[in-house]
């Protein structure tokens, strides 16, 4: 497995295996279950697997979070030599962001609602970020969590938008056993925090946004952000509450196979 920090490298990397496919799995490292899936399946689908692994700070608003988010790269290398990944990218923020930049791609309305509108800016940094993935990576396919249901459509509209060619890859929420969608945010909890965070699955399971939102304001500590019927693909039901200084989503599907 390589590890490349510049883009240089990693296109120096991927140039003898441009023929064949190459699967692209982003993350922000923090590596569980989730990523588990998602590199597993991109390992299946293509002969070539990249994975990036970048905390990308123009998708924090408040330094805070950024701060916060867990970070453990020796971690997250040794599982992703496990998972067979053939390239990990790990730049840092200035490779990405270097002095001047000021390029960005904003998905105008879906970036603008519902996570968009609690975190403002979000959509533009996770847009702009994984479109510089996708050219420098230049991927046949690329993989995603249903988990960031929003995030999906987002890129989903981009790649659209902007006539990109990449296949869109969408594997299902990963859960913990009793129901917790797996987020690398988790291990900022508390166990009574996580206690609570437990009701945000729980109402969603309700597949109703009124009782979801009832259910959720039965539980003590626990701030509502928003929950509504999104009309994405697949229509989903989303929330998004806070936790002590922990902020988690989750979403079900509505229609069609769940998870
Ligand atoms: P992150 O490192 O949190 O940016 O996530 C990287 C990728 O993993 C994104 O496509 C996420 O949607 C996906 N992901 C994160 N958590 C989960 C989960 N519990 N189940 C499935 N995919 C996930």
């Amino acid at each position: 497995m390589k590890v490349c920090r510049t883009i240089e490298e990693v296109r120096a990397a991927l140039e003898p295996f441009r023929a064949g496919t190459i699967g692209l799995v982003p993350t922000m490292g923090s590596l569980h279950d989730g990523h588990h899936a998602l590199l597993h399946t991109a390992r299946e689908e293509n002969e070539t697997v990249v994975m990036s692994l970048f905390v990308n700070p123009a998708q924090f608003a408040e330094t805070g979070d950024l701060a916060r988010y867990p970070r453990d790269e020796e971690r997250d290398l040794g599982l992703a030599r496990g998972d067979g990944v053939d390239v990990v990218f790990a730049p840092s923020v200035d490779e990405m962001y270097p002095p001047g930049f000021q390029t960005w791609v904003d998905v105008t309305e879906l970036g603008s609602i519902l996570e968009g509108q609690f975190r403002p800016g979000h959509f533009r940094g996770v847009a702009t970020v994984v479109l510089k993935l996708f050219t420098i990576v230049r991927p046949t396919r690329a993989y995603f969590g249903q988990k960031d249901a929003q995030q999906v459509e987002v890129i989903r509209t981009m790649i659209r938008d902007l006539a990109f060619e990449v296949e869109l890859r969408v594997l299902p929420t990963a859960r913990d056993v009793d129901g917790l969608a797996l987020s690398s945010r988790n291990s900022l909890l508390t166990p009574g925090e996580r206690g609570r965070a437990l009701g945000l699955p729980r109402a969603l399971a309700t597949r109703d946004r009124e009782l979801a939102l009832a259910r959720l304001h039965a539980v003590d500590g626990l701030e509502v952000d928003y929950v509504e019927v999104a009309d994405f693909d697949p229509p989903v039901l989303a929330g998004a509450v806070r936790v002590g200084s922990t902020r988690l989503i989750d979403n079900v599907v509505l229609e069609g196979d769940e998870e």
